[in-house]
């Protein structure tokens, strides 16, 4: 692609911090993680953070550290990546889909509210895109129910609501640092809670179930999801910059919103008051005039004209192991299937010029 889709920023002080671990030989369990897990804690306003080797697994130490057992519900968003309800399924739960907004693209509390049973043991709300879920609502339901929450904040790290950093919301929250994140660490993943029996546990299970500094005794069932002093020294850079780094993301988006905002033939995520976003792509949907086959077409001809995007997200619940293994289908939600036919993720990083931006808008007008 000429235009990529998106990118890291990295700076020559990354590169350096590098070198500067491989010089110093503590390539693993050295000084590098603990800075880098205190850096996201107060930045976050969490008592505790846990780096892990990605988001993903700090979701499934999360779903052992609550206790899912085989059977047990955790109800859920369809629209989000899939690893935000595969994680349920490594411990034989259940994930409960329930439907999304049709204007914020976040889980419908009132439908999650609807979709509790005996068996729920968590809830569990994506901050789609960035934008933090409707936590208090989300919040007030796991009182009443007595269940345990957690924040799948991969796509969120800066945003916050009613001033509270994502992350510091639920249980516990969990940050992904795949290159298309705010921050990178080449893979990576941060879980932070204020939960210290929460934090106890998945410190042991991220590092083979250890408790003790004894390397070879086990308390528990653990995993080797350490995440090298390679990858945080990168990191700790990345916090250092965050400030810069969100700064020039929301200048990209506050382009395309100048370019795209009087285009009735697109319309963006509506940002509830409660949010200031932390912008981590910039997604348009057509309006609902377009074919889901529409939208295909204008994917494959921004990519022809060499500007990445993507169909993002693709609900989860029409996954080809979710409809052919656990019996999902078409249909069962409606609003998430409407929005997710019609998004297009646009180029969005650090690196894009306002000419690219200008390139981008044009050629999307155009084949509208
Ligand atoms: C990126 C992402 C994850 C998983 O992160 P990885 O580090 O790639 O494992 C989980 N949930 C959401 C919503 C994400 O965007």
């Amino acid at each position: 692609m000429r235009i990529e889709l998106s990118g890291p920023d990295i700076s020559e002080a990354e590169k350096q911090a590098v070198v500067a671990v491989l010089s110093s030989g503590r390539l693993s369990l050295g000084p590098k993680v603990e800075e880098f897990e205190r850096a996201v804690a107060s930045y976050v306003g969490a008592k505790h953070a846990i780096a892990c080797s990605s988001g993903t697994c700090g979701l499934h130490l999360l779903i052992r550290a609550i206790g899912v057992q085989p059977g047990d519900e955790v109800v859920t968003t369809p629209f989000s990546f899939v690893a935000s309800s595969n994680c349920v399924l490594f411990e034989k739960g259940k994930p409960v889909f329930v439907d999304i907004e049709p204007d914020t693209w976040n889980i419908d509390p009132k439908a999650m509210g609807a979709a509790i049973t005996s068996k729920t043991k968590a809830l569990l709300p994506v901050d789609a895109f960035g934008q933090v879920a409707k936590m208090n609502e989300v919040l007030d339901l796991a009182r009443k129910h007595k269940l345990r929450v957690i924040e799948d904040s991969c796509e969120a790290l800066g945003s916050t609501y009613n001033g509270k950093r994502a992350g510091s919301l639920a249980d516990a929250g969990v940050f992904g640092f795949y290159p298309n994140k705010q921050i990178t660490t080449g893979e990576g993943g941060m879980i932070t809670t204020n939960d210290d029996q929460i934090a106890a546990m998945c410190r042991s299970m991220r590092n083979q179930g250890r408790d003790t500094m004894s390397w070879l005794a086990h308390d528990r069932l653990g995993y080797n999801y350490r995440l090298s002093d390679i990858n945080c020294a990168i990191g700790v850079v990345q916090m250092q910059r965050i400030e810069e780094i969100l700064g020039k993301r929301n200048r990209v988006a506050d382009w395309y919103k100048q370019r795209l905002g009087g285009e009735s033939r697109v319309s963006f995520q509506r940002v509830i008051p409660e949010c200031k976003l932390s912008w981590f792509v910039f997604v348009v949907k057509l309006a609902d005039s377009y074919s889901e086959e529409n939208r295909n077409t204008v994917i494959q001809r921004l990519r022809d004209a060499g500007i990445g995007c993507s169909n993002y997200f693709a609900p989860i619940h029409l996954q080809k192991f979710y409809r052919e293994d656990l019996g999902y289908k078409q249909g069962q939600f409606p609003v998430c299937e409407r929005v997710a036919a019609r998004t297009i993720a646009l180029p969005f990083h650090c690196h894009l010029t306002e000419s690219q931006v200008d390139e981008v808008c044009a050629t999307l007008k155009k084949l509208l």
